[in-house]
């Protein structure tokens, strides 16, 4: 436990944020949360958040006792400059640039660069966010290089010493499920299969072994595959 670090977990209510808050609150004495209302297309992953956070709290004792305030901030300035399929009502299809039309330019430097301002007025020193390398749509603002370049850009800029750290860098969706397991067992692999939301298309319809969503958009397909490993492991 790190006594004297205190975390702002950026936290959508999916299965990488949420993993990465059951994370922080086994490291950190204090832990607040930040989430942001960027005009998605699908709010389904904002109306979930909340119960989310309920469901964290209700596992452990100690984990309430650490979880502070959740901080919603409004990001529809986003949504307004840019028209992806994240944001707006298009289909989602490959780019001549190889980058997915659902990348959101700036999105991730958006967000970490407005939770290191909260974070600054919280006096919180450490930014945990769920950005992955390894099995991602190749978004270049989720690339480790990217992060640590912010955090010392960060810090140039508000005189501080805040760390950035991103649990889920280098390991792929079966070992987040597995990180999920060892940061707070079932009932959190449960909670996560069953109450967070990661469908690109906002389907909430039919609970597949490996939670809710439309099956086939790329983040479903990404989290059914990894929970079929994660579950193949096990025996
Ligand atoms: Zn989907």
């Amino acid at each position: 436990m790190h006594q004297t670090d205190s975390a702002l977990v950026l936290f959508s209510g999916g299965q990488d944020s949420t993993t990465c808050l059951a994370w922080a609150l086994r490291r950190y004495a204090r832990v607040e949360t930040i989430g942001f209302d960027y005009g998605q297309r699908h709010a389904v992953e904002l109306t979930v958040r909340p119960a989310v956070l309920a469901g964290v709290r209700a596992l452990a004792p100690e984990w309430d006792a650490r979880l502070g305030e959740d901080h919603m901030v409004d990001l529809s300035v986003i949504g307004k400059l840019s028209d992806t399929a994240l944001t707006s009502d298009v289909a989602i299809a490959m780019q001549e640039n190889g980058l997915p039309n659902t990348f959101v330019p700036g999105r991730n430097l958006l967000f970490m660069t407005v939770a290191a301002t909260l974070a600054y007025r919280r006096g919180l020193n450490v930014l945990v966010g769920g950005m992955c390398e390894t099995d991602f749509s190749g978004y270049p603002d989720c690339r480790d290089d990217t992060m640590k370049a912010l955090q010392v850009t960060l810090n140039l800029g508000m005189a501080t010493r805040v760390k950035l750290e991103t649990p889920l860098m280098w390991i792929d969706k079966k070992q987040t499920w597995q990180l999920a397991e060892e940061s707070g067992g079932p009932a959190l692999v449960e909670l996560v299969r069953t109450g967070t939301h990661t469908c690109y298309l906002g389907e909430r319809g039919a609970l597949h072994d490996w939670g809710y969503g439309c099956g086939t958009c790329p983040a479903c397909a990404l989290r059914a595959r990894g929970y079929r490993e994660y579950v193949a492991t096990k025996g």
